[in-house]
């Protein structure tokens, strides 16, 4: 099976082409259909993934899948969460991943509480108005370095330490991110939900 996936990000695409192989589908990123990205205007993260998994659905004509993620930091009350993507452009920073850590880094200076979660939702559609749509979450609990460490991985990887390994996601090899990230938890619910509700089967 063909499915879309709802996003351009090459980090997000080799993930959860490696997660979903089990099922042995094949994910199409959106910009190799010429489908621009949707309008993210929502307060949470399942919103904006079922809008950008609908938008893509209905400019496809192809079942799609919509991850949206983002960082809650505990300090900031849960913030950035659905805004994240955008984290350095409140600081004058342009947008981008480099300068998302190097804006977090600054403004967690002097914070003692470093604890914040990463939080992915997964929304799967068989079309634009698939009245069911699929719907996964993971969240992973991380503790936010004072530096960068490590270069696998991508956005904010170098400085979400993971306290049972002592490392940070981009000192861990993918498989090991893959087990224990937000993106890892909400991928394997996202197999078995795909498994039971569009393969029909509930075992492997
Ligand atoms: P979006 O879901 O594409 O809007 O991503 C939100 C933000 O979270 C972007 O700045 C991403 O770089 C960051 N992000 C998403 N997934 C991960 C991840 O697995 N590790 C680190 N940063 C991530």
């Amino acid at each position: 099976m063909k499915i879309v996936l709802a996003s351009n990000n090459a980090g997000k695409l080799a993930e959860l082409q490696t997660l979903l192989a089990p099922l042995g589908m094949t994910l199409v990123r959106q910009s190799e259909l010429n489908i621009p990205e949707a309008a993210e205007p929502f307060k949470t993260f399942v919103e904006n993934a079922l809008a950008k998994a609908r938008h893509a659905a209905q400019l496809s004509g192809m079942p799609a899948l919509a991850d949206d993620a983002g960082l809650c930091v505990d300090a900031f009350g849960g913030q950035p969460g659905v805004d994240t993507a955008f984290y350095a452009t409140r600081f004058g920073y342009p947008k981008g991943d480099d300068t998302n850590v190097t804006a977090l880094l600054a403004q967690m200076q002097g914070i003692a509480n470093r604890r914040a979660a990463m939080a992915s939702s997964l929304v799967a559609v068989r079309s634009a108005d698939d009245p069911e749509p699929l719907i996964a979450v993971g969240r992973v609990v991380v503790q936010i370095t004072p530096e960068r460490r490590g270069t696998n991985g991508f956005g904010f990887d170098p400085v979400m330490l993971l306290p049972e390994f002592g490392k940070t996601f981009a000192e861990l090899p993918p498989e090991v991110k893959n087990a224990h990230s937000h993106r890892g938890r909400a991928a394997q619910a996202m197999l078995a939900l795909m498994r039971e509700r569009w393969l029909g089967s509930a075992v492997p």
